[in-house]
């Protein structure tokens, strides 16, 4: 029987595990300029750490999650999303004791079970960042603009912001009553899952794309923010101004759980169709204490790394390819032999090099250095043992010249920097 990958997986291979590293590194770089340092945690956790730090009463509790029992009778979960788990880091490895903020981004892959389509995978990979023991609105803003600068790295332009608050523990529960209320006279226009979320969760009926008629003249939860929310809201307008990020208030936008608080955001591009997010994130004071035992304020995003790769895509001409430095191509047995030598010698120098396993003619080994996108060839024949030499060829001109094997590592590198 053969034997695919799971249904919903990938294997991803070169060139396209290029294009991967490429976004990584980005990632990295975007992290070290902001001062956001990495934490990496395990693929999978208890699962009783999703149920409270995603919610229950959310898709993803509810139908997404890959659970299982493993040999000793505890309930696992593979990771269906981050936050959870790095707050669940914080709290155990004591990280609220020392100097606040802490500012964390991850790599990595999630498992949820949902229908696989176009970008959407049951593995996937986010890049995402959490700043937790800070309730400064700067934050908020400094999350937003980094986000950007790493898009804007990878070469995408033309952003924006869609901008809401959805208050705290104090100012949201009149809204969400009269949230409520509203809904509960539509009712009968409500989808089925709707009609459920009425008394569980109003807020999330904001999010139902199929009620978005009933959503329209629904109450906005900016009439009703406490003067705190207020001005929180007001200071990350403002640094919005400041950094000149395009911003626009979305009365609507929501994120169904309890413990999030004042700002909630979805960045997207003019440059890409203004349909779908490319990162999205929030601010979530009420769930470290949701977790654990303790009132620490968080902010963050996540980003879908497949589905940033589409976009790329549509937006590049060129693929990222792999780059040789040089290729050794080898003529009879004594060459061989010395070319064994010679590649450690060019590896270890730092250059990236390969040679022909296969015995070919030398017409093939050009052929395989071109296609292998190497810069130069060194040819290892009689001529050049018995001369000490080797032949170093650019692949681009075809200029050719006979160079002393123990000047070979130098004038390579000053021909490659
Ligand atoms: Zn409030
Ligand atoms: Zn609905």
């Amino acid at each position: 029987m053969k034997i695919n990958s799971p249904r919903g997986t990938q294997d991803i291979l070169p060139p396209d595990s290029f294009d991967w590293q490429f976004l990584e590194n980005k990632a990295h770089e975007i992290s070290e300029n902001y001062n956001y340092q990495e934490i990496r945690t395990p693929v999978f956790e208890y699962t009783e750490l999703f149920n409270r730090g995603i919610g229950e009463a959310t898709d993803i509790v509810e139908k997404e999650m890959y659970t299982f029992e493993d040999r000793g009778g505890r309930s696992i979960t593979l990771r269906p999303e981050m936050t959870a788990s790095v707050v669940r880091s914080f709290l155990e490895n004591k990280i609220y004791g020392r100097a606040q903020p802490t500012k964390y981004y991850y790599i990595g892959p999630m498992f949820r079970y949902e229908r696989p389509q176009s970008g959407r995978y049951r593995q996937f990979h986010q890049f995402g960042v959490e700043v937790l023991g800070s309730n400064d609105p700067d934050i908020d803003v400094e999350l937003m603009a980094m986000g950007i600068d790493y898009l804007e790295k990878l070469g995408l332009k033309d952003f924006f912001v869609e901008l809401n608050s959805i208050g705290c523990p104090e100012c949201r529960p009149d809204y969400v009553a009269d949230l409520q209320e509203h809904f509960s006279e539509h009712e009968e226009e409500l989808c089925s899952d709707c009609r459920r979320r009425l008394t569980r969760n109003p807020l999330r009926i904001l999010d139902c794309d199929e009620c978005a008629e009933t959503t329209g003249n629904a109450p906005e939860i900016l009439d009703y923010i406490c003067s705190q929310c207020h001005d929180h809201f007001a200071q990350v307008k403002e640094g919005l101004e400041q950094l000149k990020i395009d911003f626009h208030i979305e009365p609507h936008l929501v994120r169904g759980l309890d413990y999030y608080t004042n700002t909630v955001f979805e960045v997207k591009s003019h440059d890409l169709g203004a349909q779908n997010a490319i990162f999205s994130g929030g601010r979530y004071n009420g769930l470290v204490e949701e977790i654990g035992d303790r009132d620490v304020p968080g902010s963050g995003w996540a980003l879908g790394l497949e589905r940033l790769l589409l976009v790329l895509e549509e937006q590049r001409d060129e693929d990222i390819k792999s780059d040789l430095d040089v290729y050794v191509i080898k003529i009879g047995a004594r060459a061989e032999k010395l070319s064994l030598s010679l590649l450690r010698k060019l590896r270890r120098a730092g250059f990236s090099a390969d040679t022909d396993y296969g015995d070919r003619s030398v017409g093939s080994q050009m052929k395989d250095a071109d296609r292998k996108n190497s810069d130069y060839s060194i040819i290892v024949g009689e001529d050049e043992i018995q001369k000490d030499s080797l032949t170093l060829r650019d692949m681009n001109t075809g200029e050719e010249k006979m160079i002393a094997q123990d000047k070979i590592v130098d004038v390579l590198a000053d021909k490659i920097q």
